[in-house]
């Protein structure tokens, strides 16, 4: 598909609308993950991807309404989102593309289409996607051959409809990235977690999306690859072309179309200075993180795809603080076996050469089902609070053994712990343990190598109330791992994805604080290790804090880790703790803001 071919359109938005042209333009959104890209656009064309066609058995004929009508809340979804989007749009802009949204809206809603299309589900027994796709070709036929121009032109927004219900049915990447030209910039109405897994940073300079919030997964997934990253930029699909001029101010969280060529210089200058800097915290990776005052701090990396390894290595981690094991699960069909999860764990494990690695099992559910957990379970009205994580994990016993099995495996070939995610209650964490026991019997029963002591099982606390009830998690855990990303979502009801509340997601929120001090006290009470690796442990701005705190281990994406240590070394442990409990008195967040900012700036 050549998307120069088409007019220029905000996504999700008909050919026929009229836009402004293709000039400088400068658009705002979040700046989630630092750094500056100049390149040439690549503009992802929401096309029909293709679909698979094949007759249902009788007794899936159900499942399968109740997977489109998972499909049709899904887009009612994205669109009331776009619409609010489109309201940071110019007036007269905003108008018409609210407009058409809600056309397309009005066509989910019990209309015709929706209609024929459980028909053909029910009666013809054919699969969703397919007969998505052949109640669209059908009505945009019927609707080209009206005698009325309006009507005719709606056939745009039909198949723009049909696409998007197709998308979310194949729940697929829009295209494979790796045939762009080096240096391009992607620019999408929205990128998943799974799509951006698919971005090589030696391809693609940087991107830029409509939707997304800043601690979302596509965020950290941003940060992981070093990618400069704006999400949540509203109008950017408008007047903009594949092959235009982008920057991607990811630190500003900036999106300039079509610079002049001042402006273009003047970032050619800011990029090669972002550039030295990168390369001068190099330097840092082979000195040790220890403040002013000799207290030893360990950092450790975050992983969300093994290809990270050789960055972590590069900047010196001690150690894999968290490797989220969902990308075994992304981009695919099937379901990863024990030994294939093996394998890659064994190789994490040696290449990590004695440093720990701590593996979290599967946290994955709701609106993140990856492909082949999604035909087994409906999308929950409100996923976040769904089964996700160790929920699914304990509903589906044979997931978690296999994960459990594998990573028992990795653990006979260096030191290796397992976290589990979204942990809630003690009994949680001790059903884990006995499921470990009897995995760990059954690969001794059949002859593999296992290490002389199980593994250490810890808690992730990132629901407010496992942290309020620490000192009972703590009985049951070898180690606590905090993960702030979650506890602010939940503690705030905070959607950490949504570009929307994404202002009102307050790191510093004396609940969030409050939530952050008891864990680490309960673990000190029962003697057990707390690290912090939510994506305020990557933060410099934090660092202070979290240490006056008490924690002492920080996990984070591998090219934040220089520029932590850097402040670990510049401060002094003894003043961040006085600072810390000035902090902690507070019980106004811009006030704890302040102080801290202050105590930064002191450090310099
Ligand atoms: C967290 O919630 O802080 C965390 C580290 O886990 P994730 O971001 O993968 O949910
Ligand atoms: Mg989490």
């Amino acid at each position: 598909m050549n998307p120069r071919s088409d007019r220029p359109r905000e996504s999700g938005v008909p050919h026929s609308m009229p836009l402004p042209a293709t000039g400088p333009r400068n658009l705002r959104g979040l700046g989630v993950s630092s750094g500056i890209a100049i390149g040439v656009a690549h503009v992802v064309d929401a096309g029909t991807p293709q679909v698979p066609e094949y007759v249902l058995a009788p007794e899936a004929v159900a499942a399968e309404v109740k997977r489109f009508h998972h499909a049709v809340e899904k887009a009612r979804r994205q669109l009331s989102k776009l619409k609010s989007k489109a309201g940071a749009l110019p007036d007269a802009a905003a108008a018409d593309v609210a407009t058409l949204l809600e056309a397309h809206q009005a066509m989910l809603s019990g209309s015709r289409l929706i209609r024929g299309v459980e028909r053909r589900i029910a009666e013809d027994r054919q699969n969703a996607e397919a007969a998505v796709q052949q109640e669209i070709a059908l009505l945009a036929q019927r609707f080209a051959a009206m005698d009325d121009a309006y009507l005719a032109a709606r056939v745009d927004d039909i198949r723009e409809a049909g696409r998007r219900l197709i998308r979310n049915l194949l729940d697929r990447p829009f295209q494979a990235f790796s045939q762009l030209a080096e240096g391009s910039i992607i620019l999408a109405e929205e990128l998943s977690p799974a799509d951006t897994a698919l971005l090589d940073p030696k391809r693609i300079a940087g991107f830029a999306t409509v939707l997304g919030g800043a601690e979302g997964h596509t965020a950290i997934m941003a940060r992981a690859l070093g990618l400069p990253a704006v999400l949540g930029a509203a109008g950017l699909l408008t007047g903009v072309q594949t092959g235009d001029i982008i920057i991607v101010d990811g630190r500003a969280g900036r999106v300039l179309l079509n610079p002049t060529p001042d402006v273009l210089e003047e970032y050619r200058q800011r990029r090669a200075l972002w550039r030295a800097e990168r390369e001068q915290l190099k330097t840092l990776a082979a000195v040790p993180a220890v403040t002013r005052d000799k207290h030893a701090v360990t950092l450790q990396a975050n992983l969300e795809l093994p290809r990270e390894l050789d960055n972590a290595l590069e900047v010196g981690a001690a150690g894999i603080g968290l490797l989220r094991t969902e990308f075994l699960y992304m981009n695919r069909d099937d379901l990863p076996g024990e030994e294939e999860q093996y394998e890659i764990l064994r190789a994490l494990v040696e290449q990590m050469d004695g440093h720990p690695v701590t593996a979290r099992t599967l946290d994955i559910g709701g609106e993140k089902l990856a492909g082949p957990l999604r035909q087994h379970f409906a999308t929950p009205a409100n996923p976040a609070l769904g089964l996700r994580a160790i929920r699914l994990g304990l509903k589906e016993p044979k997931l978690l053994e296999t994960q459990l099995a594998a990573m028992l495996r990795a653990a006979a070939h260096g030191p290796l712990r397992i976290l589990v995610p979204m942990i809630c209650s003690p009994g949680e964490l001790r059903h884990v343990r006995d499921m470990m026991g009897i995995v760990a019997r059954r690969l001794q029963r059949r002859g593999e190598k296992l290490p002389d002591t199980l593994p250490k099982l810890g808690a992730m606390i990132e629901i407010p109330g496992a942290a309020l009830s620490a000192d009972a998690l703590a009985q049951v855990s070898d180690f606590f791992a905090i993960g702030t990303n979650d506890l602010i979502q939940y503690t705030l009801a905070i959607d950490r994805g949504d570009e929307q509340v994404a202002h009102l997601y307050d790191p510093l929120h004396p609940a969030v604080l409050r939530l952050v001090q008891f864990t680490v006290g309960a673990a000190a009470r029962a003697r057990i290790p707390v690290s912090v690796c939510g994506e305020m442990a990557g933060d410099p701005r934090y660092t202070a804090l979290l240490l006056g705190l008490g924690v002492r281990d920080l996990s984070m994406a591998p090219g934040n880790l220089p520029l932590v240590k850097r402040r670990v070394r510049t401060l002094d442990l003894e003043k961040a703790s006085r600072h810390a409990e000035t902090m902690m008195a507070e019980v106004d967040s811009g006030r704890i803001a302040a102080l801290l900012d202050d105590f930064n700036d002191l450090l310099g």
